[in-house]
């Protein structure tokens, strides 16, 4: 017989497939690992709050899961492609935002999150010799799930063209001619994050269009990520680019209730586009998951149906969430500058990157090992000012890495203690000259 050493040990047949290798690492494992051995971080890294969701939406599940024999449906499987009330709630929101008629049970699939989203979309869309172009910085999954799908990512990064403490993520921009060149005859699709994570840029409508423009002229689809479409600040808007003319045919756009309604652990996510798209994504689904969890469909559709009556009112959910959060972007946008650091103020999302290097000569990098200097500042900062971001060259490509060197990611959306505790923590790392 074999031993458990023996199959463990130099057996081939046991080592994770090819596809996987190179994808072993993950900075939300490695960094929440971090988090658990510390275990005293103010923790401002992955992003998530740490209080209550609303309490309407949380009393819709209780509903829900009551012991009811009334309600026994609902603790079993649902329609595979979307419960019913779901997706006749999400199309009835989209179709009133994007101003034309969406079939719910067509045109919109209920995913496990939007990474199940973004996953069926990149499967069932890319493969081999298919090349698909990722803005920098991007959500880190892109670039694994293009390569899974056997695709070539081909990366162009935003850069800024202001760096100065009352920069926001508008100045980083893209070159539109090097954007141009990437486009091809193998190009399949284009990555698009706004409001982006981690920068929290939010492309404009000029921008867009031209983007837009690239893939007609190139028929490229485009797979919209619009995760954090309610979080948006000051005068901006959110445009969606399936609304742009002629683009509803060629665009997965991608949402998380995760983020609309703040309850992250709930992992309910959709991808909304025209039938021809949306089946390949229905095709993918059917045979992974299947189905999404029938408790939370329900209770999600139920709160989508009261905040669609109250789209652009003073009780909408979106417009308190929007209002709570641009206070707390603005008190941590304001402690980051009192300690000599330079934000880069986000326009969207819940994220802000800061440039640290203004105290870099009061940081010892030599006391980690890692490549990137922003990890090594990541861990120096959470080992020994026990405050932890997230290191954005993981948003990076391998060869653009070094984009990220000056930078770190904080989530803003905490309770006023924790954006407290952080706020203490900042003085004391206070820039040499600022003391
Ligand atoms: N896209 C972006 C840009 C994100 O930040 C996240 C993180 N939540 C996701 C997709 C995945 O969302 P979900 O938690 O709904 O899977
Ligand atoms: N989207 C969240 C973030 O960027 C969480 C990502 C994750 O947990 N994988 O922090």
């Amino acid at each position: 017989m074999t031993s458990n050493a023996e199959l463990k040990n130099g057996n081939d047949k046991f080592q994770v497939d090819s596809k996987y290798r190179g994808l072993e690492s993950n900075v939300w494992i490695e960094l929440n690992s971090l988090n658990d051995v510390l275990g005293n971080c103010v923790n401002l890294g992955q992003g998530f709050p740490d209080f209550q969701p609303a309490p309407a939406i949380v009393a819709e599940l209780e509903k829900v899961c009551r012991s009811d024999p009334n309600l026994y449906a609902f603790h079993q499987y649902a329609r595979a492609y979307g419960h019913p009330r779901l997706v006749k709630a999400l199309a009835a929101l989209y179709g009133k935002l994007l101003d034309r008629s969406i079939d719910p049970m067509n045109e919109v699939l209920v995913t496990g999150g939007a990474y199940g989203a973004l996953f069926y979309t990149i499967m069932a869309n890319v493969g081999a010799g298919d090349e698909v172009i990722i803005i920098e910085p991007y959500f880190d999954c892109y670039e694994p799930m293009v390569l899974l799908a056997g695709g070539t990512p081909r990366y162009i990064a935003l850069k800024p063209d202001a760096v100065n403490s009352s920069a926001s993520s508008a100045s980083w921009c893209l070159d539109m001619d090097e954007l141009g060149k990437l486009f091809n005859s193998k190009t399949k699709a284009i990555i698009l994050n706004t409001p982006n994570n981690p920068l929290g840029k939010m492309f404009s409508r000029e921008e867009l269009t031209a983007i837009a423009d690239l893939c007609k002229k190139f028929n490229v689809l485009v797979i919209s990520d619009e995760v954090y479409e309610w979080l948006v600040y000051d005068h901006n808007s959110h445009i969606r680019i399936a609304s742009l003319p002629g683009m509803w045919e060629r665009t997965v756009t991608i949402g998380s209730a995760g983020k609309t309604f703040s309850l992250t652990g709930w992992k309910l996510g959709w991808a909304y586009g025209p039938h021809h798209l949306i089946r390949n994504l229905q095709i993918a689904h059917q045979n992974c998951t299947y189905m999404c969890q029938t408790p939370e469909q329900e209770a999600v559709a139920a709160a989508l149906e009261v905040e669609i009556g109250r789209l652009g009112t003073e009780q909408s959910h979106f417009q308190k969430l929007t209002k709570e959060l641009v206070g707390k972007r603005d008190e941590m946008v304001k402690a980051i500058r009192d300690a000599g650091m330079v934000p880069v103020v986000p326009q969207g999302g819940y994220f802000i990157l800061v440039d640290w290097t203004p105290i870099e000569s009061t940081v010892d990098l030599e006391s980690e090992t890692d490549q990137c200097e922003d990890i090594r500042f990541v861990k120096w900062l959470a080992k020994k000012k026990q405050l932890l971001g997230i290191p954005p060259s993981a948003f990076y490509s391998a060869e653009h890495k070094h984009f990220a060197r000056n930078y770190i990611r904080f989530n803003f959306y905490k309770k006023t203690e924790t954006l407290e505790k952080a706020k203490e923590i900042l003085k004391l790392l206070q820039a040499p000259n600022q003391k």
